[in-house]
């Protein structure tokens, strides 16, 4: 079976309808001690919500915020969160006072931490598994509410989030689970431009041969203009095309219904 990103320790998988108590808020001891040496996998949309946040574009986000490195199994490159050097170090978003400063756009797994999650490939689709991290600082599981798995996902906000980056997990899984069987990897820097670079991706699909060898109507490029998360929609079914994970008539169709969300379609 095909996994990413499971914890190394033997953890204890979180069932659904099992229960944990947290509340996390400032003036507890531990207030943004987490946020002191954090590993952040950044994902597609958790980059997109940032650098709309910070007001740049994906490529300087990319360029000051991130640290490349390669998943080796899928050998597709990830972004994780660059930590701040010197003292005080850690998250370039954290404030020792007012806690995060992109609160209302920080990255997916800041919203489910303490929860942690992985996730595993059958066959035709991704199965996610969670666990908790108890943190040997974290004072949050001494009070505070009881929460099940679903409910803290509802209180953090993490449909838009899951949605929006499940295509990227399901990417890096099918291609760790081609990879296992081929050991050839095309397409790596076009993904990469295609799910991280979006205002690249952008330029990409407006201002090259792209535009006309798809015939984009003009209100689909319109769209595409404009809308981040129909270019991320793209920019999936793209990587898919270039890493052989799907076929031209896909990427045609995927163009289909983006078309049919632009304006006056
Ligand atoms: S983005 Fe916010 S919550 Fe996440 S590590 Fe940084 S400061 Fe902490
Ligand atoms: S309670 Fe846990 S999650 Fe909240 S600030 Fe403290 S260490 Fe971080």
């Amino acid at each position: 079976m095909v996994t990413i990103f499971l914890p190394p320790e033997n953890h204890q998988p979180l069932e659904p309808e099992s229960t944990f108590r947290f509340h996390c808020h400032p003036g507890l001891a531990c207030f943004n001690q987490c946020c002191q040496q954090p590993t952040i996998i950044l994902k597609p949309y958790d980059i997109l919500r940032l650098r709309r946040r910070l007001g740049i574009t994906s490529t300087a986000f990319l360029a000051r915020y991130t640290v490349r490195i390669m998943e080796e199994a899928a050998h597709l490159p990830l972004r994780l969160l660059a930590l701040r050097a010197g003292d005080p170090g850690g998250c370039p978003f954290v404030d020792a006072a007012t806690g995060c400063t992109v609160y209302d756009d920080r990255p997916a797994a800041c919203r489910l931490f303490p929860v942690i999650q992985g996730s595993s490939w059958h066959g035709d689709q991704a199965r996610e598994v969670y666990f908790l991290k108890k943190l040997d600082f974290c004072q949050g599981f001494a009070n505070g509410p009881t929460w099940t798995l679903g409910q803290w996902r509802i209180d953090q906000d993490l449909a838009e989030y899951e949605e929006l980056n499940q295509e990227w997990v399901d990417i890096l899984l099918q291609q760790t689970a081609r990879l296992s069987a081929t050991g050839s990897a095309p397409g790596v820097q076009p993904f990469e431009l295609a799910v991280y670079d979006l205002d690249a991706f952008r330029r990409f699909v407006l201002e090259t041969a792209f535009a006309a060898k798809y015939a984009l109507p003009p209100s689909l490029a319109e769209l595409l203009g404009q809308d981040d998360t129909a270019l991320l929609r793209l920019g999936y079914a793209y990587a898919r095309l270039v890493l052989g994970l799907a076929d031209t008539p896909a990427l045609q169709a995927a163009l289909e219904n983006l078309a049919a969300l632009a304006p006056g379609s």
